[in-house]
């Protein structure tokens, strides 16, 4: 039982006031349902809101807060126009600018005649000062809520940093003091604080010094996540060394078949791969196998036949994939392949309501559906197989090796199948999923070119927009990648809206758009459209950065490519070359970059190898940089960055064993601290686990 000092951490966040419904869904997009999990949610670097009373003392273009005078609401009278408040800031007129305004929400936070401090990033524009989408409106006897330094946490559409902050603050209030889990020697080691005091600090950063890999609070509670992590995959094993496998049957119509139908050749490495996976399949232990493949290297085939050869047994089998868009289209593609094998596929994502999904969970449950592909959607609770035999997960590091443990049948472990396009060194591989054997697939389908990388400032867009119009001619299309990023994801939604508008003029409504704010259905139609009907040119924030397999599409340009890690950009550059056609892959950077954008680029431009853009990745990071958004494509806790706390993992796994020598159930004191570790982190599988023997 969780003990009752936690117990409040792991309330709903709408228990908060002031949650509503709305923000509750956000909240729950960006971190999960309850108050442990944004207590989790660590900021990545601090902004200086530097106050001025006079507005010329203010640096353009930098984070600013000034007190300003309402004076009049210029609404806007169609969609693409801004909305704006004129303003004095003392003797000095100033617009506070809006884009896809509610207007009302405006015209209340803004009353006419009244004061306010305005904190945001000051510009200047057309010979007036501007701030646009400020981050905070302060009503000036409030101004004490606003702190001159104020940590950055990342953000959904439509959530702003001020609320985010707002309840944070309350739910610091909530941390409980608990007894330390951590052995005494290793706390004295690294200089640890408390949990406790690790959480505030982190939460309170002083400067952007308090926000680097090599912080001690950060590195504590980085200490706790993979502590919690590798403490409950022990107890995990342990429990299941005593659990048999499944063995396969050895013949293997279905996938001969298959392969005879397919429109192309395995490749080499394909194929020794398949010889790989087969031995495991049918021999008694349980298949736990990490596949391993460059982007576009072809794995998916690996994991039908993976699939066909449990069905083959008798077995149902799932396919696990980290989006909706990308289970349509495995489910779309697989439905055209297996059509004339007559296999019963069934696709469930967080879609499916009501009595459409009951239907579909009978049909689980009886065992009719021999193939489901879906999403999260498939570990819930009352998702129940009749007979699993087999289960494949695509593009792993997006899920923890705790889900795939979610799935037995009757006490026997189903063969487990992890595809991941991130090389992930074996260290890093053994810490993030336990142990696994590996295949790899090591060349790219025969015919395919590499993709032809080049990089161009922004200044020049013209030209490039010039290149895409001839290229309109043919069947082939473009990517168009804007990021999503920093302070507030309502301009940088802005700048991909203007740019789908800007492109869809110059190419004569051929331009589609695809964002995270669209819903799963309309991202859907978006992908089918682009697809299967005459468009040329998809414009889309980084939604298509897994999976996503259109042969027409030849070129991606990746807009402002300074921002984005190798891995990203790696991945982004993979949505691209897979036919036979010349591909091309176009970053798009502002003019001028600093020192490690420059290196990223170079490299991107150097190769095409993914292990050594891995290898790379790690290089150009280091311990004295700032957190950053987590992007790095590998194995990804929510604190621990395996890149930096390497050390720690193997102070980890020395204490684990320690803990498994002297306490097992973890039934003495220290073990009972130790529980509320693997509760604080989620863990209950693994104390489930310790209960049932
Ligand atoms: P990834 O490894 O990135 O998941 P996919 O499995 O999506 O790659 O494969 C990329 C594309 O290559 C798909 O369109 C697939 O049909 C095709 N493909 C796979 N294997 C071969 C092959 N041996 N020869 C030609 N095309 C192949
Ligand atoms: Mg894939």
């Amino acid at each position: 039982m969780r003990s009752e000092k936690i117990n409040p951490l792991f309330s709903p966040i709408s228990s908060l006031s002031g949650i509503g419904p709305k923000l509750e869904v956000l909240f729950n997009r960006l971190v999960g349902p309850k108050l442990i999990h944004l207590l989790l949610h660590i900021p990545y670097n601090v902004i200086k809101r530097n106050r001025h009373e006079n507005i010329h003392q203010a640096l353009i273009n930098s984070i600013v807060t000034l007190k300003v005078k309402i004076l009049e609401h210029k609404p806007s009278r169609f969609k693409k126009q801004p909305y704006k408040v004129n303003c004095m800031c003392g003797e000095v007129p100033i617009d506070i600018v809006f884009f896809y305004a509610r207007h009302p929400v405006i015209k209340t936070t803004l009353p006419v005649e009244s004061e306010r401090f305005i904190s945001g990033k000051l510009e200047y524009f057309r010979n007036t000062f501007q701030i646009t989408h400020p981050s905070h409106i302060i009503e000036v006897e409030k101004i004490n809520e606003l702190k001159e330094i104020e940590p950055i946490y990342g953000l959904t559409a439509g959530l702003s940093q001020r609320i985010l902050l707002k309840n944070m603050q309350k739910i610091l209030l909530l941390i409980p003091e608990l007894e330390e889990w951590i052995e005494n020697k290793i706390i004295k080691k690294y200089s640890f604080k408390s949990w406790k005091n690790s959480l505030l600090s982190i939460h309170n950063p002083k400067s952007s010094d308090d926000l680097i890999y090599s912080n001690v609070h950060r590195r504590r509670l980085a200490f706790d996540e993979l502590l919690s992590h590798q403490l409950a995959i022990a107890i995990i094993r342990n429990y299941n060394q005593k659990q048999k496998g499944i063995e396969f049957k050895s013949s293997s119509l279905l996938v001969d078949n298959f392969i005879e139908l397919l429109p192309f050749k395995l490749t080499n490495s394909q194929k020794n791969v398949w010889k790989e996976i087969k031995e495991d399949l049918t021999s008694s232990h349980q298949m736990v196998r990490l596949l391993q493949g460059d982007v576009g290297s072809g794995k998916t085939i690996i994991a039908l036949l993976t699939i066909l050869q449990a069905i083959e047994s008798g077995f149902q089998t799932a396919m696990m994939v980290p989006t909706s868009i990308l289970a349509f289209q495995h489910f779309n593609n697989v439905q055209i392949l297996f059509k004339k094998l007559d296999i019963k596929i069934i696709i469930l994502t967080g879609k499916d309501k009501g009595n459409s999904r009951l239907e579909k969970l009978k049909k689980i449950k009886s065992g009719e559906a021999k193939l489901v592909i879906g999403t999260h959607a498939l570990i819930q609770d009352d998702v129940t197989f009749n007979s699993i035999g087999l289960v494949v997960i695509d593009e792993q590091h997006r899920f923890g090796v705790f889900q795939r443990m979610a799935f037995t049948n009757k006490g026997r472990k189903p063969s487990i199948l992890v595809m991941s396009a991130t090389p992930i060194p074996r260290t890093l591989a053994l810490a993030a999923y336990g142990d696994m054997d590996e295949s790899k697939i090591t060349e790219k389908p025969i015919g395919r070119l590499p993709i032809k990388t080049t990089s161009l400032s922004i200044l020049k867009e013209k030209k490039l927009i010039e290149r895409l119009l001839i290229k309109l001619q043919s069947n082939e299309k473009t990517y168009w990648v804007c990021p999503l990023i920093e302070e507030s994801e309502e301009l940088d939604l802005k700048a991909a809206k203007d740019r789908y508008e800007n492109l869809n003029k110059i190419f004569n409504k051929k331009v589609l758009i695809i964002h995270g704010q669209l819903k799963e259905k309309e991202k859907e139609e978006v992908m089918h459209k682009f697809q299967n009907e005459d468009y040329k040119i998809l414009v889309s924030t980084t939604v298509i950065e897994v999976g996503i397999d259109i042969k027409e599409a030849t070129t991606i340009i990746i807009e402002h490519a300074e921002r984005f890690g190798l891995a990203q950009l790696h991945q982004l550059r993979g949505r691209v070359g897979r036919n036979d056609i010349q591909s091309s892959c176009i970053l798009l950077h502002k003019d001028q970059i600093g020192e490690n954008a420059k290196k990223r680029i170079i490299k991107m431009k150097e190769t095409n190898d993914g292990f050594e853009i891995a290898k790379k990745d790690l290089e150009i990071r280091g311990p004295g940089e700032v957190l950053g958004r987590k992007q790095s494509g590998l194995p990804s806790f929510q604190i621990a960055d395996l890149s930096f706390d390497g050390d720690l993992l193997e102070d980890v796994r020395k204490y684990v064993d320690l803990i498994f020598q002297n306490d097992p159930k973890l039934e003495t004191n220290e073990g009972m601290n130790l529980k509320n570790l693997l509760y604080l982190f989620e863990r209950d599988v693994a104390i489930k686990t310790l209960q049932a023997g």
